[in-house]
């Protein structure tokens, strides 16, 4: 039999500094290990298992709690590594996996069997939805009510944040009549319909074990025996149902230790609350606090800097603290205006390229943070232009969403009518119109318009047409169709009601050698008799004698969203502002092109799938530039930061200004500074894009920061 890998012993004295030291070998009761970024809490927990197991603790004692399952399997192999005990012989990942984990063994306990399935978000958005299309068609049939995946959002708060659902209903879904009454009852059944077919929803994961803990006492009493020590990271961000689980796995003899820095508490929205770690100590008895000072990730000059955006918070927090630096003096945070976002785009490029040329970088010392996905997609193109490898943490390029691609399609059908496959798309949003429905509808449409002889979109809202739309989709259908007509009206001239592009007319003139002919069918066309200046006319000409502009590419998308789109996103999508804002952002982008058909040109380079995995094959290896939100980018450390769309307005978001809740923006700010190990760059577009292009400022983090703690700098992007 092969040895086992023997380990060298661990020097935790010379790994450690003194406080890590006296948290990973803490003997109170509970701890709470309390510190600002970068200041090796995460690497405390991993060494604060390697220390058990020296101890003699066995493995399957220990359960750790971690965000995300990347983070737990990142620190399952950092203690693999240092002690050689395999990961699998430990309780480490999420509160979802771990709930999983233990329900599976208890599932008669609450009302499962144990071979139960996990409906995934969408199988429990499907069932869900059927749910509510039996007991309240109402509640959600008309124009303006709440979609199932709306309601069912609301409720996944409620029950995270342990609220009662008629509260939270009557709140969220203000505008919605007798939400309190409706969402419960829903709720109700969609819990007996789970039930029924033996399945349960993420949720359901914490949930359910909350109840088997609390009201199953022999099983809280296993659990509370067997698990010796709890270890939690990031608990800023554990939301109520979390933090009343760890209370509950813990027996009496059980150790805690949690970690965490409130002032990175980014997950309010999901119902973390990092008031959790104020009361830690109310909730585990003799907690020891530990307060980490030393900061290892970062410069001096970008401790500083991060430091001073928190001196600004208006509500301070529990804890104060004060990180030091232990590193080398490096360069200052640069603050770096650009023209707009294109300009912006391309400093980034630019910058990057010294940092790999001339200075000894390597693209995947390098991300770039933004607030939002949509403020990423100039930089996107400039990427794919020079051809830069880059990832995309969250996995969905810009241009990949969705949302995205079903506005790209109404732009492509508007530009070519012949493009089947975007219009099946677009009517496939429809509830109730499937591909094979579609097919027929575009089937009828283009009868209708060659025996009438006018344009299928015209033809597609006929008689005809519409009996081949389901009655209940026929309300979408139309205003779907009057929204391309719109569309294709400003793009093409008006002409197209009345049966003919200009590009077609303007061709059918040019061809007839007959100018008393061609004048007689011009005529035909414009019935108002408007003259006419040339017999080869141009879609520009012929829209001038209609007193008509046609409109940029940047006009027929913002008709778009005014339209059908716009109504349909705030329906479907519980973040339909997010999404909505994506598709505003369009309108600055779709600025640059002369005409629709270069846009769609270059969003067709965008719209062929790519992943994190097919980057790093083509590319050769792992050196991809990497882009990400800050949510993302949690927990994580990279040399170089660029953070762009530094402005109000983009960051913090429009929204959160207008409804003053700047504090949690703020934070994410702090996070997205202190992911910086040597270099943190700044930038901001001084004019927004979009729909009411504005001058933009500074965002107010960095101006309320300390100004020498920062270096502004105008000038060429190469040598900052
Ligand atoms: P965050 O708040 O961003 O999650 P953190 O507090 O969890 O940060 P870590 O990621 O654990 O911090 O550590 C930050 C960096 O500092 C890591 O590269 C880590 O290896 C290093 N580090 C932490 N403590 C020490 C130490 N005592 N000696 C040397 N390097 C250290
Ligand atoms: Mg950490």
């Amino acid at each position: 039999m092969a040895d086992k890998p023997t380990f060298p012993p661990i020097d935790f004295r010379s790994e450690l500094n003194e406080d890590q030291f006296g948290a990973v070998t803490s003997q109170s009761r509970n701890a709470l290990v309390l510190a600002g970024a970068g200041s090796g809490k995460t690497r405390t927990l991993t060494y604060r298992v390697a220390w058990l197991l020296e101890q003699g603790v066995p493995p399957w004692r220990i359960l750790l709690l971690t965000f995300t399952n990347k983070a737990a399997g990142e620190m399952l192999e950092r203690i693999e590594d240092l002690t050689g005990i395999p990961r699998s012989q430990f309780w480490g990942g999420t509160f979802h996996s771990i709930g999983q984990r233990i329900l599976r063994a208890n599932a008669y306990a609450v009302g499962l069997n144990p071979d139960f399935t996990i409906l995934d978000a969408d199988d429990a958005d499907a069932l869900f939805s059927n749910v509510c299309k039996q007991v309240a068609p109402d509640f959600i049939k008309g124009k303006n009510s709440p979609t199932p995946r709306v309601i069912f959002d609301v409720v996944s708060y409620a029950r995270n944040t342990r609220s009662p659902i008629e509260k939270i209903a009557k709140e969220r879904l203000e505008w919605a009549p007798r939400a309190e009454e409706i969402v419960p009852a829903l709720w109700k059944e969609y819990t007996a319909a789970k039930r029924l077919q033996n399945s349960c929803d993420y949720d359901d994961l914490l949930e359910l074990l909350c109840e088997l803990l609390r009201n199953d006492p022999p099983a809280r009493e296993r659990y509370g025996n067997r698990f010796l020590h709890i270890l939690v990271d990031e608990f800023q961000d554990t939301n109520s149902l979390q933090s009343e689980i760890v209370r509950l796995i813990s027996g009496p003899e059980t150790h805690v230790m949690a970690v965490g820095d409130d002032a990175q508490c980014i997950y309010t929205w999901r119902g973390a609350n990092y008031k959790n770690i104020v009361d830690f100590p109310i909730n585990f008895p003799d907690t020891q606090l530990h307060k980490i000072e030393i900061n290892y990730r970062s410069t001096p000059e970008i401790l500083d800097f991060s430091n001073s955006i928190l001196s600004a918070r208006t509500e301070e927090s529990g804890f104060s603290k004060q990180l030091r630096a232990t590193r080398e003096h490096g360069a200052p945070p640069y603050v770096i205006p650009q023209l707009d976002s294109f300009a912006q785009a391309h400093a980034v490029v630019s910058k990057i390229r010294t940092l790999v040329e001339d200075e000894g970088y390597s693209l995947s010392d390098i991300i770039v943070l933004y607030r939002a996905h949509f403020q990423a997609k100039e930089l996107q193109l400039e990427l794919t232009n020079l051809s830069v490898p880059f990832v995309i943490t969250s996995g969905i390029q810009f241009f990949q969403q969705a949302h995205i691609r079903d506005f790209v399609a109404q732009l492509r059908f508007v530009q070519n009518h012949n493009d089947r496959v975007a219009f099946t798309r677009i009517l496939n949003l429809i509830d109730k119109i499937g591909p094979r429905t579609a097919e027929r509808i575009l089937e009828a449409g283009n009868n209708v318009a060659s025996n009438k002889n006018i344009k299928l979109l015209t033809a597609l809202l006929d008689k005809l047409v519409l009996k081949k739309v389901p009655e209940v989709a026929r309300d979408d259908y139309q205003d779907l169709i009057l929204t391309l007509q719109d569309m294709s009206e400003s793009l093409h001239g008006k002409e197209i009601q009345t049966g003919a592009t200009a590009a077609e007319l303007s061709q059918k003139i040019a061809k007839t050698p007959d100018e008393e002919n061609s004048l007689g069918e011009l005529f035909d066309f414009f019935a108002d008799g408007n003259e006419y200046a040339n017999s080869v006319l141009t879609e520009n000409d012929i829209a001038k004698t209609e007193n008509t502009v046609l409109a940029t590419p940047a006009e027929v998308v913002r008709i778009g969203i005014d339209g059908w789109y716009g109504d349909f996103l705030k329906k479907i999508y519980p973040n339909w502002q997010q999404r909505y804002d994506d598709l505003e952002s369009l309108i600055g982008f779709a600025e640059k092109f002369e005409n629709l058909s270069d846009l769609l040109a270059q969003l067709a380079l965008f719209s062929t799938e790519t992943t994190d995995k097919d980057v790093r094959e083509r590319n050769g290896g792992n050196d991809s530039l990497r882009l990400s939100t800050i949510h993302q980018a949690k927990g994580l450390e990279f040399p170089v930061v660029f953070v762009i769309g530094c402005a109000d307005g983009l960051f913090p978001l429009r929204r959160a200004i207008e409804e003053g809740d700047l504090d949690e923006e703020r934070r994410l700010f702090y996070v997205a500074c202190t992911r910086a190990k040597e270099k943190l760059f700044m930038l901001y577009p001084k004019i927004s894009s979009g729909r009411d292009s504005s001058l933009l400022d500074v965002s107010q983090f960095i101006r309320e920061a300390e100004p020498s703690s920062y270096r502004m700098f105008y000038g060429s992007p190469r040598s900052f």
